[in-house]
């Protein structure tokens, strides 16, 4: 039996998407490979509300998370955490020779748009980078807000990483005037891992321009004049599995339509919210809670390592908290193509396990 994965990725994949990995190889060269990423940046244009190009990745996010800040990053990058992923990208700088600053707040609390103007008003960065969803705490920070404080500042490169939440929150990347927003195949859009999508603006392409050491395979303004050139091809070989499954499932998505997509992972995210209030605590800011995972603490003090052990064999699995929140906290996704029903069943087993009834 096929476990189902209430972790924060990989999560499940419809058996019909699984079954697109499968269809026979063609040539990366050829006119129809082209014709499907040029199938694939246009549903993704849609998704993401934005006329910037797409560039994908044969890497995880972490890997377009790498390109993003070495590719753009002229004079310094100012990296905001509020969690393990915000810290993630300033070690990426660092071990990269890019001058960056890590500017942190604590874990649970989300980045507000007054830190970043603080952070740039002192004019020594030109990139930014803030996680949209950060999934070690279940923040979600407020990104328009932030874009406001943005705005202002036309000499810097807007990144943000949207791995968690870009298919199951609604982000609209050229009116926030988002440069580089990221994601990856295996979290909300309900593919298998493997792969990592951006979006790619004319700012970001003219300060590429002026960043000599760019890397070579994560470089991405070398893909981008690749892909323009070459009418939809990439200077290296792409994972045309997941070309073929993140087409299909791109048309699944659209055809759910997006606003019922976002609204049902709103559902699936206030039914685990409740629960949560009712045996637990939530661990995150109930002001920037996000809708693709919840994070609760664990204030009854039980043994979350053997609940999950309980878990897997009933056939489902959670995940434990992060890093040092382990046993403190734990994860309950809820994102991808995931129901009311497959949420509301879970919640019923931990009861059952817990004696919560
Ligand atoms: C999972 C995750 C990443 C890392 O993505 P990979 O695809 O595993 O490399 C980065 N940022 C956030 C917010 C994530 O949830």
């Amino acid at each position: 039996m096929a476990r189902k994965l209430f972790i924060p990725g990989p999560i499940d994949v419809r058996e019909d998407v699984l079954q697109k990995m499968a269809t026979p190889m063609i040539g990366h060269r050829g006119k129809e490979a082209s014709a499907l990423q040029e199938s694939i940046s246009k549903k993704l244009q849609k998704l993401l509300y934005t006329e910037n190009e797409i560039l994908l990745s044969t890497s995880s996010g972490s890997g377009l998370m790498e390109g993003a800040i070495r590719s753009c990053t002229s004079k310094k990058a100012a990296v905001f955490s509020c969690g393990a992923f915000g810290d993630r990208w300033h070690k990426m700088a660092v071990a990269n020779n890019v001058k960056a600053d890590l500017h942190k707040v604590d874990m649970g609390k989300a980045i507000t748009p007054e830190l970043v103007e603080e952070v740039i008003n002192t004019g020594e960065y030109d990139l930014v980078t803030v996680q949209h969803n950060e999934t070690s705490t279940g923040i979600t920070n407020p990104i328009e807000e932030i874009a406001e404080v943005m705005k202002k500042r036309k000499d810097i490169v807007f990144c943000v990483d949207a791995v968690s939440s870009a298919g199951g929150t609604k982000i609209e990347v050229d009116k926030l005037g988002i440069d580089i927003l990221l994601t990856s195949t295996q979290k909300a859009l309900g593919l298998p891992p493997g792969m990592s999508m951006c979006t790619f603006s004319q700012k970001a392409i003219d300060r590429a321009e002026t960043v000599e050491f760019r890397g070579t395979y994560l470089d991405l303004l070398d893909i981008y004049k690749y892909l323009k050139k070459k009418n939809y091809q990439y200077p290296s070989t792409p994972s045309i599995s997941h070309m073929y499954a993140l087409d299909y499932q791109l048309d699944n998505i659209l055809e759910e339509g997006l606003d019922n997509r976002f609204k049902r992972h709103e559902d699936m995210a206030n039914l685990v919210r409740s629960w949560a209030e009712k045996h637990f605590k939530l661990f995150t800011d109930i002001n920037y809670l996000s809708n693709t995972l919840t994070v609760i603490e664990n204030t009854q003090n039980i043994d979350i390592s053997k609940l999950n052990s309980q878990l897997i064999k009933k056939g489902m699995q959670i995940a434990n908290g992060y890093g040092d929140l382990k046993e403190k906290t734990f994860r309950i996704s809820h994102m991808g193509d995931y129901q009311i029903d497959d949420i509301q069943y879970l919640l019923n087993t931990i009861d059952e396990l817990l004696d919560f009834n």
